[in-house]
Formats: structure tokens, sequence, C-alpha cells
């Protein structure tokens, strides 16, 4: 009822679709190299409302790459799914300090209001990829990652590196945001200008900030407490692939959109500063982006703000909320897995961008 419309693609080389006779070969010395047991592919997802189609194309070429790793290196392999619900829900402006103060998705809607979230958004999706590519997939939130002993000694051990470590992930300044919500209320200053490390020992960091309605707080991180940690997102990124390099059983290969190519530069600058060996640098497959007409990534803000979807050739509406489909989530997921199956069969078609105008579907 839904069935996409024939692609006549016709990409140009690149010096990395050129190397490749398949996209999955990306893997390959990677996988020689670390002889792993499995694969888990990595996707993260700012759950800051109804996905749109970028977000489900990386989704998608996530579970079709574990099929296709599977096959080709005869391995385990799994999609794991992160809901970055530290994604700002709301920002103010307090009026005293003249700083902005955000509160997260988890603080403003709490653990079972995300929880319903993503079940209304993500779930139906994954368990529809899941069950078309016979791929298993785990699904965790950003404050169930934060909450782990392993991320939080990671970050720990960061702390150490500070000096080494803040420039990449702030080239700017070299003041890097470390957000530490208040104990009584949950908001945190967004660019963390009160918010200080005065202690790290053996067993933890001792931070104090301050907090637009309930004063200054002293806040200490250990790997166990349950003291909450709001990591920017390049700093998350590190504590992340950091911890998944003590892996030594499974590989974590990072999907990311394309739009992720530059700021990688900065995270494994990063995670070079803290000593992690070339061989156990993360892998990352960058994955199409979906542009407007100006070739920027379709973005829902930039095009409410030009006056909605009539400013972008071939914009539908489904591709900014995919919940406008107008067909059942399995004919959305078919459709999804016809393209990018499409896309991976030639290395020239999935590493490029495609314009809203190509990723059309006629109904
Ligand atoms: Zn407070």
């Amino acid at each position: 009822m839904f069935e996409p419309t024939t692609p006549t693609l016709n990409s140009p080389n690149s010096v990395l679709a050129n190397a490749l006779l398949s996209t999955v070969d990306m893997l390959r010395p990677r996988v020689r190299e670390a002889r792993p047991e499995r694969i888990e592919f990595v996707v993260g997802t700012q759950i800051n409302g109804v996905p749109h189609l970028g977000t489900n194309l990386v989704q998608s070429a996530a579970f079709l790459l574990a099929q296709e790793a599977r096959n080709v290196f005869r391995l385990e392999t799994a999609v794991r799914f992160s809901a970055l619900d530290n994604a700002p829900y709301e920002i103010v402006l307090d009026p005293t300090s003249g700083h902005d103060y955000q509160q997260t998705y988890f603080h403003a809607l709490g653990r079972l209001g995300v929880e319903k979230l993503v079940g209304r958004y993500y779930r139906p999706f994954f368990d529809s990829l899941s069950s078309a590519t016979d791929v298993e997939y785990v699904a965790e939130t950003y404050t169930e990652q934060q909450a782990g002993p392993a991320f939080r000694a990671e970050f720990l051990r960061t702390l150490e590196a500070e000096e080494d470590l803040r420039w990449w992930l702030s080239p700017s300044t070299g003041v890097v945001h470390t957000r530490i919500p208040c104990p009584m209320c949950g908001w945190a200053e967004k660019r963390a200008e009160r918010t200080r490390l005065v202690r790290l020992d053996g067993e933890g960091a001792l931070y104090t900030a301050v907090c637009q309605n309930h004063g200054a707080y002293d806040t200490y991180i250990d790997p166990t407490d349950a003291a909450y940690l709001d990591l920017a997102t390049l700093y998350r990124n590190v504590v992340k692939e950091r911890a998944f390099t003590r892996d030594t059983t499974t590989l974590h290969v990072m999907l990311k959109g394309g739009d992720w190519a530059g700021g990688c530069q900065l995270v494994d600058g990063a995670l070079e500063a803290l000593g992690t060996p070339g061989r156990r640098m993360p892998v990352r497959v960058f994955t199409p982006q979906v542009l407007s007409d100006t070739g920027g990534k379709l973005s829902k803000s930039l095009i409410r703000a030009a006056g909605g979807l009539a400013s972008v050739s071939g914009g539908e509406p489904w591709m900014l909320s995919t919940t406008g489909w107008p067909g059942t989530t399995d004919q959305f997921v078919d459709a999804l897995l016809w393209l990018v199956r499409h896309l991976l069969a030639d290395p020239k078609h999935f590493f490029r961008s495609f314009t809203a105008q190509e990723s059309r579907h006629k109904s």
C-alpha cells in the first residue's frame, strides 16, 4: 500500500566508497584486530518529542548492519538504543544571576513519564525492526546509564586527566559544562557557571553549585551514589565510549548521523588524551542525512522558523514527525528497511546524504 518509489540513484564516488565493496566492510579491520565474540551497534537519540525521518534512518541502519555483520562475520550481533532523557525539557533565565537554568526530560517527567514517551514513540518501532531483521535490542535511558558504576567510575577517571581533556571538550573556552542538578528541585545551571569541582579523592568528587531556588548546595559523586550526573553531549560520548573500550569481548560500533562526523574529531582527541590505545578506539559508521533544499539537515525548528514544510521541496509531514506516517508501524518499518537496504547495497549510496525530494514515498 505504501510502496516506496523506485529511486534512480546516481551517487558520486568518494574515497571511502571507493575503498569498500560493501558498506559492512567498514568494520572488517577492527573485527580482525579485536577478534570480538559479539558486535553491538550503539545508537543514541534525544527523546525530545516525536522522532523525525533522520532519527529513524540511523536506527534502521543499526538493525540492518547488525543483520549483515552477523552473516558476514559469523558473530552474534545486537543493537543498543540509548534514549537520551537528559535532553532539556525547559530552559529558563534566572533574572538574579542572568544564567540559564534547565530541567531535563527525566526531571520534568520522571522515570514513568520517560518510559511512557519511549513506549509511545520508540518501542513499537524497535520491536518491528527487531522482528523484521531478527536482531535483538536493548533499550536504556541516559538516566540508567549515568547511574551505572562503570559509567560513573569512568567519569571520575576523566577528572584526573581534566587538564588534558578540557580543550577537547570545549575548544573555545576550555570550560567543561558538567551539570549537577539541585537535589531539591532537579534544575541545573545550563552552562554550569557556578558549578565547581572542589575535591577529588580516591572515592569520588565533591562539587558545589548554586540553584536559582534553593541557593548553594554540595553534591558528592561516587561510583554508587544516587546523585544525578548530567554530562553535555561531547563529554557523555567520551565517557560512554571510553567505558566501551574496556569490554574486550564485545566490539561496540557507534552509529551516528553524518552531521556528527566533525564532532567526533573532538571525541577522538579526548579519548587519546585519556590514553585510549589506538586498537581500542571506537568504530563509527556515519549514516546518510536527509537534507532540505539549502543542503542543511532537515531540521524541525529551522523549518518552523521558515514558515513550514512548504519551504522544503518534496517535504512531507511524516518526515518531520514520523507519527504522521499514513500507515501502520510495520508498514513504515518495511518502507524504511527497503530504503536503507537499497542504500547499504552500495557504499556510494550509503556514504552520502539525500534531499527530502529524493526521500519521498508514493502512497
Ligand atoms: Zn533547587
